[in-house]
């Protein structure tokens, strides 16, 4: 039986996750950017909180963990690397881990870039990818702390998965994301499709997160910087991907 899993908005443009087991009971959080919407969803559905998931320290990720430890006495999981900048662990994983978390698989990616330390969670049997600011719907998190080089090398193996797995990204940017990749690659028909797609959602105020990673990899920029459009799409026909990938993300900052 898979997990359920609840998309929680929460402060202006962030996501949270809920991960239910519903045969042990047993409920999983990634990332806590504020407890009260988070407190809302589970004792609307009247769950407790077993673990909280950190993916990087950012304080739209964390700000929450204090007040859902002692609503629930959730124990918090995220990286070793990164404790000292973390709230407190009380179960430390390593990049590359394989572990198990509610009756599930869970693989650990180091997807440094936004920040170092910055890590994914990957459940192959929920077919199911949390990956907050590294890879984002549309786009990839801003480069705070790492190089376009750690976050090229950071999006590269995600991209070896397969298409139909979910991506449970940590923001509400995708409007924006696509309004620029139209200016890299304005022929992309997968890419219009999505545009529309997306227009249709904001509409109604409705979450474009999370998405397939087959329509990340047809229409997101930042896994694209190895194709000729999008080399093309940037004037810079004969350089290298990490050229390309410098300067998509140089052009997104300022966009
Ligand atoms: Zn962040
Ligand atoms: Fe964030």
């Amino acid at each position: 039986m898979p997990l359920e899993i609840i998309t929680v908005p929460c402060l202006s443009d962030n996501y949270a996750f809920i991960l239910h087991n519903a045969e042990t009971g047993e409920t999983a959080l990634v990332d806590a950017p504020e407890a009260d919407p988070i407190r809302m969803a589970l004792d609307e559905r009247g769950w407790s909180l077993d673990y909280i998931l950190l993916t990087h320290h950012h304080w739209d990720h964390v700000d929450g963990v204090p007040e859902l430890i002692s609503a629930y006495g959730a124990r918090v999981i995220g990286n070793a690397a990164d404790s000292d900048r973390l709230p407190r662990l009380d179960v430390s994983v390593y990049a590359a881990e394989e572990t198990s978390l509610l009756g599930t698989r869970v693989k650990i990616f180091d997807v440094s870039g936004h920040t170092i330390g910055h890590i994914a969670f990957y459940l192959p049997d929920e077919k199911a990818l949390f990956t907050a600011d590294s890879l984002m719907a549309m786009g990839c998190g801003r480069l705070f702390e790492g190089t376009p080089e750690m976050m090229l090398a950071s999006l590269t193996p995600l991209m070896a998965l397969p298409d139909d797995i979910t991506i449970y990204s940590g923001h509400e940017y995708t409007a924006h994301n696509a309004r620029f990749a139209l200016t890299i690659e304005p022929d992309n028909a997968d890419l219009q499709r999505r545009m529309a797609e997306i227009e249709t959602l904001r509409a109604d105020d409705l979450p474009t997160v999370p998405s397939l990673l087959g329509a990340e990899k047809a229409s997101n920029p930042f896994l694209r910087c190895h194709l000729g459009s999008v080399k093309a799409g940037v004037g810079m026909a004969e350089a290298d991907d990490v050229a390309v990938f410098t300067e998509v993300r140089n052009r997104r900052n300022s966009f």
